[in-house]
């Protein structure tokens, strides 16, 4: 059983998936790479002057692979609790099971309705600033919890915040990911 099973490798997701990985947490990111992303010419992600958005995906992709995170393109068309956590029911029907479960489904909502999260008036799924839903173990980021006001950055940020309090949780104390520039450099 992995630690955190993520379902959507969208910007959100990804970022989820490097913050988990990258500090040691046992990661599956289950998606079928159909995201808007690969449609953006992008001007507008900080501390990046311009980049297209498949370009941003593959070296986000990369980035989850050098820390572990395990990247599978698999299409999910159900979640089940679990008495551990929960499993994502793949179209092959596998269960792939996580402790923790992050959906990061972009538009799709249909996961999230499946589970009965509750929703706001325009669809967006209703979640806390960390991500958390009201199911334990259970994080709704990205578009999947957002109207319409939606940027790369935005979903990043996102997938950061779900990331942290998960390793909050686990750690036993506020987590940060701070790194810092070796001495001399
Ligand atoms: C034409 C266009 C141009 C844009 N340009 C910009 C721009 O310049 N700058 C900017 O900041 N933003 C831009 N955006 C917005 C940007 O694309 C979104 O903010 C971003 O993609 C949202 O990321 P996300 O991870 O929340 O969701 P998504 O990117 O939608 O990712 C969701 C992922 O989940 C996967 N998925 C869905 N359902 C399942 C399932 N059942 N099983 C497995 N996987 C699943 C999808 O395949 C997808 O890969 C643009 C959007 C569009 C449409």
């Amino acid at each position: 059983m992995a630690d955190v099973v993520i379902v959507g490798d969208g910007p959100a997701g990804l970022s989820a998936a490097l913050f988990l990985s990258k500090n040691g947490l046992d990661v599956v990111l289950l998606g079928c790479d159909e995201t808007p992303a690969h449609l953006a010419l992008v001007n507008n992600y900080l501390g990046i002057p311009q980049i297209t958005g498949t370009e941003l995906l593959r070296v986000g992709r990369q980035q989850v692979a050098r820390f572990g995170g395990k990247l599978r393109h698999q299409t999910v068309t159900a979640l089940e609790q679990t008495d551990a956590g929960w499993a994502a029911v793949t179209d092959t029907n596998e269960k792939v099971e996580g402790r923790y479960l992050i959906l990061a489904t972009g538009t799709k909502r249909d996961l999230a309705a499946g589970i009965g999260l509750a929703t706001a008036e325009d669809g967006s799924v209703v979640n806390e600033r960390t991500g958390r839903t009201a199911l334990p173990g259970l994080y709704c980021i990205g578009w999947t919890a957002r109207g319409h006001q939606i940027e790369l950055v935005i979903s990043a940020g996102d997938g950061a915040a779900a990331a942290l309090d998960i390793l909050t949780i686990e750690k036993g104390k506020p987590f940060h990911d701070f790194d810092v520039v070796p001495k001399g450099e």
